[in-house]
């Protein structure tokens, strides 16, 4: 098993803060995100572009902090890093892929890239 860097706050007031903060920041981005959308509304071609690569630029940002659960959005838990997606999980999530891959490889064994195409993803939580 790979070293596993994990964010869990023990103090429940620098929680309360982290998590508050998270919420903050995904709320500012994602209001952000949605005012380029509106923005984009009706422009020229280059200039539309130009505006969604910057909204793709934001919400890859986002979805690259530790701010939201890369799978379930979450702001409230624990957090843990997968290097290789260079993604943050909750740590709920990523123990549910774990628990699916370990489980699908119980019953398909070395048949299981045969019936699943995702192997790689679910690597990456071990
Ligand atoms: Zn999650």
């Amino acid at each position: 098993m790979k070293d596993k860097k994990i964010i869990a706050y023990k103090n429940e007031r620098t929680k309360k803060i982290a998590y508050n903060l998270r919420k903050l920041i995904v709320r500012v981005v994602m209001a952000e995100w949605g005012r380029l959308g509106k923005e984009q509304e009706n422009k020229p071609t280059l200039e539309y572009i130009e505006i969604g690569n910057e909204r793709g630029d934001l919400y890859g940002a986002l979805q690259a902090s530790i701010c939201e659960c890369s799978s379930c959005r979450d702001t409230n838990d624990d957090m843990e890093y997968n290097a290789t997606l260079k993604e943050w999980f909750c740590t709920q999530c990523a123990q549910e892929y774990r628990d699916y891959y370990h489980k699908e490889k119980e019953i398909y064994g070395d048949h299981y890239a045969k019936v699943h195409d995702d192997e790689d993803f679910y690597e990456t939580f071990l």
